[in-house]
């Protein structure tokens, strides 16, 4: 007879529904799998044989045919363990009919018979959800995770055993039920921890207002790790859905570390020895990358222009799509990685310039340290700061620092802004990924302004790319004054942002 359960697989962060279909027939002994499989779904036969055994529950010596389908798509990764055995365990007629219905099974078998947890339960959860399934049947160590998702009943199952007795009704599992805690308030690091650089919480409450991408120049030690760690904590929280999505990818990558949840903007700090493939996923398991687990978050490269050229070369098409496409030889997927670009590198290669009684550098070294960041690059980073060292009474300031929660609350009315302003056109939602032709809409200066601008482009020698990077900023710096036309003040701090190092 054939039985047949459900199970999904997972392919970028999506999971898609399969059937594993088991059949047991008179004729040679032998365990035959089928289906489009990798290379770990086909090892699944000598797990699931040896842990059958090991529980004290052998293989009849009969002709056994698993299929996995779909067939046009291929399956890899070790969680179809479970359900095998599950629909092994129903043609053997060890589990009674009906106890597989409207159920998902996931998990990866040990040796033993003991279920091991696999990466990827959530998106697998949420998939089930959307397809109206009601129980979810995983390792008890996917428990936690998988029960996020509301209207499933997720049971967790510690071995082959047990999940016999579970669906003869013999052992009585509560399902998993903990409610989980979205939207986290506190982000950890807190601008009312840092004490003065008043210009440089200014540039980041800019960036984060319009979602630019930024580059923080500045000597060793003047704080630049410290404020860009308060980025995430000054943009608006999370809502449920992104907490799902970043979570998914989390899942998926086998990041979640213990949690069941993120549910605050991620901060993505890769050291500079980061391979391209560590920046955006791939290698052997197609796993997503630091871009990826920056999604929704912050992108946080210290020291930039140590970076291998390749790793920060990596970040463009992110940078304009929001997405990235990885392709290898067993194909291509893509993971979304929407993050915002925080940089940072000192002024030259010693860390002392401009002050010349201490850098010792040469002209040419500080120019060729600057040239590290392509020309590309730079122009998908909108703003610049200069980060200076605090002076001794402003590090001993005892006056009170704006929180990072006052902050937010004027990062949201701006993005609130933005949305209203972008509502017809899919896609752009922040005044950072304004083309030119929105530019021209959107940000349309009165004649004192045109000229003035117009003046000081041609004084700076200012390229057409930096002209609309000035406009965009100057957008924003008006939406955080809640101002319908951009003034004069607003392109004097736009044009002071805009100092590109390196590029005069
Ligand atoms: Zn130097």
């Amino acid at each position: 007879m054939v039985s047949c359960v459900l199970s999904g697989g997972i392919r970028g962060i999506e999971c898609f529904l399969v059937r594993v279909e088991a059949d047991i027939s008179e004729g040679m002994p032998v365990f035959e799998l089928v289906g489009y499989l990798g290379s770990e779904v086909r090892e699944a036969r000598e797990r699931v044989k040896t842990a059958l055994k090991n529980s004290k529950r052998q293989l009849p010596l009969k002709h056994l045919t698993v299929n996995l389908a779909p067939a046009d798509i291929r399956k890899s990764g070790t969680g179809y363990d479970m359900p095998m055995a599950a629909a092994i365990l129903h043609a053997m007629g060890e589990i009674p009919q009906g106890s597989t219905d409207d159920t998902l099974f996931a998990g990866e078998l040990m040796l033993s018979g003991e279920f091991a947890a696999i990466n990827g339960i959530l998106p697998i959860a949420l998939e089930a959800k959307r397809n109206g399934i009601k129980r979810l049947i995983v390792p008890s160590g996917n428990a936690p995770e998988a029960s996020v998702v509301d209207g499933l009943s997720v049971y967790g199952i510690k071995d082959l055993t047990e999940l016999v007795s579970f669906l003869n009704g013999e052992t009585v599992i509560e399902p998993e039920k903990e409610p989980p805690v979205f939207f986290a308030e506190d982000s950890g690091a807190d601008l009312k921890y840092v004490n003065g650089q008043k210009l440089v919480k200014r540039g980041i409450e800019i960036a984060a207002a319009g979602m630019h991408n930024v580059l923080m120049v500045g000597p060793p030690g003047a704080g630049k790790s410290m404020l860009a760690k308060c980025i995430p904590g000054i943009l608006p929280l999370l809502t449920k859905e992104e907490c799902l999505e970043v979570s998914s990818i989390y899942s998926v990558a086998g990041a979640l570390n213990n949690r069941r949840i993120v549910s605050r903007r991620p901060f993505m700090a890769p050291h500079h020895t980061v391979t391209e493939t560590g920046m955006t996923g791939g290698g052997a398991g197609m796993r997503p990358g630091c871009i990826s687990l920056a999604h929704r978050g912050v992108l946080f490269l210290d020291e930039m222009p140590e970076f291998s050229r390749n790793a920060l070369e990596s970040l463009r098409q992110p940078l304009e799509d929001g997405r990235i496409t990885i392709t290898r030889y067993r194909g291509s997927l893509s993971y979304p990685s929407d993050f915002m670009l925080v940089g940072a590198m000192n002024p030259c290669p010693c860390g002392a310039y401009p002050d010349l009684s201490r850098c010792s550098c040469t002209r040419n070294e500080i120019k060729r340290y600057a040239e590290r960041l392509s020309r590309p690059l730079l122009d998908r980073i909108d703003i610049c700061i200069n980060v200076e060292r605090l002076e001794y009474r402003e590090m001993f300031n005892k006056s009170e620092n704006e929180s990072s929660a006052e902050v937010r609350k004027r990062v949201c009315a701006a993005h609130s802004l933005q949305q209203e302003r972008f509502r017809d056109m899919p896609g752009v939602y922040f005044n950072s990924q304004m083309s030119p032709g929105d530019i021209k809409r959107f940000c349309a200066l009165n004649e004192e302004e045109e000229q003035f601008l117009c003046k000081m482009a041609e004084g700076l020698g200012i390229s057409a790319r930096t002209y609309h990077k000035v406009l965009r900023v100057a957008r924003t710096i008006a939406d955080l004054s809640g101002l319908a036309d951009i003034t004069m003040d607003c392109l004097t701090e736009s044009l002071f942002f805009n100092r590109m190092y390196g590029s005069q």
